[in-house]
């Protein structure tokens, strides 16, 4: 007799001798007894336990009474189960235990998933069971001080978890520098050094070779000094294979020409950084024409790595033009400047997967930038001819340009405006710069502006510039 179907029944359906609307006396083993059939199935006999003479399931030779039962420990985590617990057919189970691992997975009302541990929350605007992960997503938020993902309170510094609002900031215990509470055992800088060193142990075991073990763990000291442990932690595990490579191949990291002729370009475009750390530590020589190219990638990889996900388009187009190097027709350089306005565009626009922006995000993008038209109209012509579009690649027309570039400048100059605190070193010259070319259409850059006189008195709204000989009139920030 499966589940539903007893439940279904419940009360009134006895499962042994299939009557309806009889009175069921005894649950047991999620199956139903009605008088009779208690009186048949359950005879008197000791119970193996406590020995007192109980009515006891026939068939189990070594069943326990309803009283001892109850005092048995949770099956599963040992704890006391006496209140609130479940009988399973393994025995009995405590409530935690049973919603957990014992009762059968019910759908989640919210994502629909079979899960078990479903419940209902007061809390929440409607009554039906949701799973852990759904609730979660109902009363959690990341705390803005230790970063964790937990319920928050607010208080008068705004919404904190309880251990941030209550005990504030305490000494990191491995490093003792000041961390948010509610990060608990370590600050996150230990957090992801600890892990840090734990994965380059392990993955040391890898080399059998000492110099390579040694290289690696140099490596990874100047990986982290240019960046920092979390970025490290997150991207070392590509770089292990680069060393396993040398290790069985050579027992120590070769010249550039072995290590090119083994990886291949593709290869070692994919180990940039080791590469550069071997560069720029003066472990291996190569010639200006390979390391501007190096370089080149670097920047294209810097380009790509913009993106969370690299769009459909994008990927599509550049691995075009990476064919196109590879049967000599372009060089890195062409291709890095063909993919610039692309990747400028799509993150302009915000556009992912496989879409292709419109003819409206294209006008926009080059009424802005409209040097980068020719770079950008292999791509246009790329995208028209694969998805059958009529994009055109023009450079909108020199009034219109102006008119974006006069409410850009506004958009700016407003935004500086507005700030509250007064404006650091860089935002004073900006607010010049932005000054110069919106009321005297000035193009002046920072440089030239960090040397050219400026004139104010106490009382005046107005600055006065000496730039090239001749006097402009500004508004002072802040006004
Ligand atoms: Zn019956
Ligand atoms: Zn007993
Ligand atoms: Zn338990
Ligand atoms: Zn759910
Ligand atoms: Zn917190
Ligand atoms: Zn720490």
């Amino acid at each position: 007799m499966n589940k539903t179907s007893s439940e279904n029944k419940l009360h009134t359906h006895c499962d042994h001798c299939n009557k309806q609307h009889v009175k069921i006396v005894r649950y047991y083993q999620q199956e139903t007894y009605c008088a009779n059939c208690y009186r048949t199935w359950f005879t008197k006999k000791p119970c193996s336990s406590c020995g007192e003479i109980k009515r006891l399931h026939k068939k189990e030779h070594s069943s326990v009474c309803l009283d001892c039962r109850r005092h048995q420990p949770c099956i599963r985590c040992g704890c006391d189960a006496v209140k609130h617990s479940a009988n399973t057919p393994q025995g009995r189970a405590c409530q935690s235990c049973y919603q957990r691992h014992f009762k059968a997975p019910q759908q989640c009302f919210e994502c629909g998933k079979k899960k078990t541990g479903l419940s209902r929350y007061q809390e929440l605007p409607h009554q039906h069971p949701i799973c852990g992960t759904c609730y979660q997503q109902h009363v959690c938020e990341t705390c803005p001080a230790c970063r964790r993902y937990r319920k928050l309170v607010d208080t008068p510094q705004g919404k904190l978890c309880h251990k941030c609002h209550e005990l504030g900031e305490i000494n990191c215990p491995s490093c003792q520098k000041l961390m948010p509470a509610g990060c608990g055992e370590h600050c996150w800088s230990c957090y992801w050094q600890q892990r840090l060193i734990r994965e380059v142990e392990i993955n040391q075991n890898k080399f059998a070779s000492d110099g390579v073990k040694q290289g690696y763990g140099d490596f990874i000291k100047w990986f982290v000094a240019q960046r920092d442990y979390q970025v490290v932690t997150l991207k070392h595990q590509h770089f292990v294979k680069f060393f396993e490579r040398c290790n069985a191949l050579w027992g120590q990291i070769p010249n550039y020409d072995k290590l090119a002729n083994e990886f291949k370009p593709e290869g070692l475009r994919s180990h940039l950084t080791v590469l550069r750390w071997l560069i720029d530590t003066g472990q291996i020589t190569i010639n200006l024409k390979v390391k501007d190219d190096i370089a080149e990638q670097e920047r294209i990889q810097n380009l790509l790595g913009k993106f969370d996900a690299v769009p459909e388009q994008v990927d599509r187009y550049y691995e075009i033009l990476v064919k196109k190097i590879n049967a000599g027709r372009t060089t890195l350089k062409s291709l890095r400047l063909a993919l610039q306005p692309v990747a400028g565009l799509y993150q302009q626009f915000g556009l992912i997967g496989a879409q292709a922006p419109s003819q409206a995000q294209i006008d926009n993008y080059l009424t802005l930038k409209s040097g980068q038209r020719n770079a950008l109209y292999g791509f246009i012509n790329y995208l028209n001819q694969t998805q059958e579009l009529e994009l055109k690649c023009e450079v909108p027309d020199l009034k219109r340009r102006k008119r974006a570039k006069r409410q850009q400048l506004e958009q700016e100059i407003m935004g500086l405006a507005r700030q509250t605190t007064p404006l650091s070193k860089k935002d004073q010259l900006r607010w010049l710069q932005l000054g110069m070319a919106y009321f005297h259409d000035q193009e002046v850059s920072l440089k030239a502006l960090a040397n050219v006189p400026v004139f104010c008195q106490p009382d005046n709204e107005m600055l006065r510039l000496n730039y090239e000989g001749k006097h402009y009139w500004l508004p002072r920030a802040g006004q």
